[in-house]
């Protein structure tokens, strides 16, 4: 049965299939990147957890780290490294748009949500979030309300993924000031917030706005002018840069008292104390400017990839479910229901294809995926969603090898529990 099965999905979608080179291989030590025809039929479509380093990105992590140098130090190994450090922040500035003064390095989005919230939070004033935020914005947002939650606003998300932003023009009827705080993009689903409404309503009322852009920057354009937010996270790895280093965005004279999460040599202008991560720093610098030169293109070539594994797999099987609003999404990103299939068991079944169950931070936890429950999904619905997160070095040949495992998989799992439901 499982056999006859998968004959006739490959039978469907042999015709939309070519053979060509793959990106990725698996060592003994781990998935490598791999240039051309050398790869060994494995997909990395897992960008939203981390992307690849960038060669660029790479190569200057190397490199700074073999310098000596405390970018506080006055000696010439110091000052040399305080310029490097210097280069990366206009880099970040010019994918930006914003002055380099404006930029507060930090280990990640994680670091930079907290410390964004927990200085534009003041007790007694709104913090406006929706329920489908990232946990580093959630779990911030409910932290620092914990005292007054009467303080926390979450907005709804409907069923296709969008937050509910005739509702924030609501909030503000009763209420002024405060923060509010959106991501640019949804890092399950990829789903888009129009950030310059927002920002509209945003200002009439007299409030801050952050927004959690981790997944966003370094993939679609992100000028902060234009979209005239007060505070941005972002982090690094996002972005083909190194993992454990980001950066808030703050806008010059924005109103912000000075809460720093450390304390100590007064680094980064007092908001962020500790030596600063100099190889890191770099290493961001260099993606953020590889990414800024490509940004167009790249976000075109992912989006038809991504297309071309949407139609692949609808194609193959019909039932499944793509989630979230489809013109309003990253380019990279699908997130795809296959109803009665837990996703856990397709993962486990194709590891050759690394792709997520709901959002890696979540992975693990026996919890569905609270985006996809904020959407409406029912838990089974949300048990049976995977992720594929598609970036700037995804192959063709990654696609289609992805393509054929997914079908492969679901239909084995699926033929495994009739079997298993059968008569004994
Ligand atoms: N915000 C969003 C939207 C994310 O996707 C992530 C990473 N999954 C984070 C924040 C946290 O980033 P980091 O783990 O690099 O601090």
């Amino acid at each position: 049965m499982a056999k006859i099965g998968l004959l006739l999905v490959e039978t469907r979608m042999r015709d939309e299939l070519s053979t060509s080179s793959t990106l990725m291989c698996d060592t003994s030590d781990g998935w490598q990147m791999m240039n051309g025809s050398h790869g060994a039929g494995m997909s990395y479509l897992d960008y939203n957890a981390t992307a690849p380093i960038r060669p660029e990105a790479a190569a200057a992590v190397i490199e700074a780290m073999q310098s000596v140098g405390n970018a506080s130090s006055m000696h010439q190994p110091g000052r040399q490294a305080a310029h490097r450090v210097d280069l990366a922040r206009r880099q970040l500035a010019g994918l930006l748009n914003c002055s380099p003064g404006e930029i507060i390095f930090t280990s990640g989005a994680t670091e930079a949500n907290n410390l964004a919230l927990r200085s534009a939070y003041t007790p007694g004033n709104s913090l406006v979030t929706s329920p489908a935020e990232h946990p580093a914005v959630l779990e911030t947002a409910r932290m620092v309300t914990a005292e007054r939650p009467e303080d926390l606003v979450l907005l709804q998300v409907g069923s296709d993924g969008l937050v509910d932003l005739n509702a924030l023009e609501q909030v503000f009827v009763t209420r002024s000031g405060g923060v509010v705080s959106l991501m640019g993009a949804n890092n399950e689903t990829g789903v888009l917030t129009d950030l310059r409404v927002v920002a509209k309503a945003v200002r009439e009322a007299g409030a801050l706005i952050h927004t959690d852009a981790t997944q966003i920057v370094g993939r679609l354009p992100v000028d902060v002018a234009e979209l005239d937010v007060d505070l941005l996270s972002l982090s690094a790895h996002k972005f083909g840069g190194p993992q454990g280093v980001g950066a808030l965005y703050v806008r010059r004279g924005t109103p912000l008292p000075h809460r720093p999460l450390l304390v100590g040599g007064g680094q980064e202008r007092g908001w962020r104390a500790g030596t600063l991560n100099v190889a890191g720093i770099i290493g961001l610098g260099a993606a953020a400017d590889a990414a800024r030169r490509n940004l167009g293109e790249e976000a075109e070539r992912v989006a038809a990839l991504r297309d071309r594994l949407e139609r692949l797999l609808t194609l193959a099987l019909p039932d499944c479910r793509l989630n979230g609003r489809r013109d309003q999404r990253l380019p990279g990103v699908t997130s795809i229901t296959f109803p009665g299939v837990p996703a856990d068991a397709v993962l486990a079944a194709m590891p050759d294809v690394a792709a997520s169950e709901g959002s890696a931070c979540a992975s693990g936890a026996p919890t569905p995926s609270h985006v996809l429950l904020a959407m409406g999904l029912s838990r089974e619905a949300a048990d049976s969603t995977i992720r594929f997160s598609l970036g700037y070095a995804t192959t063709d040949a990654e696609i289609e090898h992805a393509a054929q495992a997914v079908v492969r998989a679901v239909t084995q799992v699926r033929s495994s529990l009739a079997e298993a439901d059968g008569p004994r």
